[in-house]
């Protein structure tokens, strides 16, 4: 049997091992941070209405452009932003990926602060640009002294800052973007897949205007409800939009994503409308985990990174084994878990505290 040793792989593939968080089917997944409420059945209704009269056209190619996405999605996001300014892909991975391949790419280099998204490494990998990993201090916040040092000693083509940050939760400076976009030459893109749930911090759309190298990298998978229809999207100059127009395959949003994205963006306050409680029951597994006596890193998103694990991966196979599945991303001491329903945030819990001090009968 061949295996991936024996095939002819580009050098920096080598070694590499793809995305991969357990999709089991368990009754309580709280691992990739979805959102875990379903969408409204009125939206169903209207989404379907929209992809059946779209299936009636799938003879055709879709719109290449897909301007009409592209304008609900800038009366989404406000700030007097025109479709001119707006990117969309299937989910922000492939719009990361897009940036990566026309502004990075052999000889440039990608920095990031980790702990930080997984994805940005393999993305870096995929398109052979070299990854710069500044590590956060302890309590994993940016200040603007750190990023403009690290930009100042690196000089790389392109930074990206997630906020807030996933894995950590960590809430983004708008401070810390400025300063960025001052000190770097290159491309500073804001990953903003958790802002809907940051109800305390302004989008960094609002920055925009005169930093024509500055993007900000939206997604429908998180708070929206809509990880199923991959629909990520980008706010920037529409310089950077033509930029990316240049490495796009063609026709690469179909026509039942355009319809689907389009109709759901009718109903954005029905999509958005379990977010309070979200944030309530994050507050709730927050307060409760710190109760039992484990450290909860202060969040902005619909999930928790948190320490006082005396061996973290037991504690994530004995939830597992109870059908409760969260994330162990190999930081020492440390679980995220995603804020879910009521009853799912009262099942991790449940779980965790019978486990004992810090997991111990895992
Ligand atoms: C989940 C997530 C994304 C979203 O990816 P999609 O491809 O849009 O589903 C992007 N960035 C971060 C930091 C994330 O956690």
């Amino acid at each position: 049997m061949t295996s991936l040793s024996d095939l002819p792989l580009r050098d920096n593939l080598v070694g590499q091992q793809p995305y991969g968080a357990p999709q089991d089917p368990v009754p309580v997944s709280l691992n990739v941070n979805e959102n875990t409420h379903p969408i409204p059945d009125e939206v169903v209704e209207d989404i379907v209405q929209s992809l059946a009269r779209a299936v009636r056209g799938v003879n055709r190619y879709p719109d290449r452009e897909f301007l009409e996405l592209r304008e609900s999605l800038a009366g989404y996001l406000g700030h007097g932003l025109t479709a001119e300014q707006l990117w969309a892909a299937n989910g922000s991975n492939e719009v990361l990926q897009q940036i990566l391949q026309a502004f990075g790419g052999p000889g440039r280099s990608l920095l990031s602060f980790s702990p930080t998204y997984s994805m940005y490494p393999l993305l870096a990998a995929g398109t052979d640009t070299a990854w710069i990993d500044v590590p956060r201090p302890a309590d994993y916040v940016l200040t603007p002294e750190l990023v403009t040092a690290a930009i100042a000693e690196h000089a790389p083509d392109i930074v990206i800052l997630c906020g807030p940050n996933n894995p950590t939760g960590t809430v983004l400076d708008r401070e810390v973007i400025r300063a960025a976009s001052e000190a770097s030459a290159g491309i500073v893109i804001v990953d903003e897949a958790y802002q809907e749930f940051d109800a305390e911090t302004e989008s960094a759309v609002a920055l925009l205007p005169g930093r024509p190298r500055l993007l900000v990298s939206r997604t429908m998978s998180k708070a929206f409800a809509f990880a199923g229809v991959r629909l990520g999207y980008l706010a920037a100059d529409a310089a950077v939009v033509d930029a990316l127009r240049l490495v796009r395959l063609p026709y690469h949003l179909s026509a039942l994503t355009q319809a689907a994205a389009t109709a759901a963006l009718r109903h954005s306050g029905a999509m958005l409308g379990a977010v309070a409680e979200i944030r309530s029951e994050r507050d709730r597994l927050d307060a409760a985990l710190t109760e039992l006596g484990y450290q909860v890193h202060p969040s902005g998103s619909n999930f928790l990174l948190v320490g006082g694990f005396a061996d973290p991966a037991a504690t994530f196979e004995a939830l597992r084994a109870q059908g409760i599945l969260i994330r162990n991303l190999s930081i020492p001491g440390h679980l995220r878990i995603t804020a879910g329903t009521r009853e799912e945030t009262s099942a991790v819990i449940d779980a965790i505290a019978a486990l004992g001090p810090g997991g111990a009968r895992a």
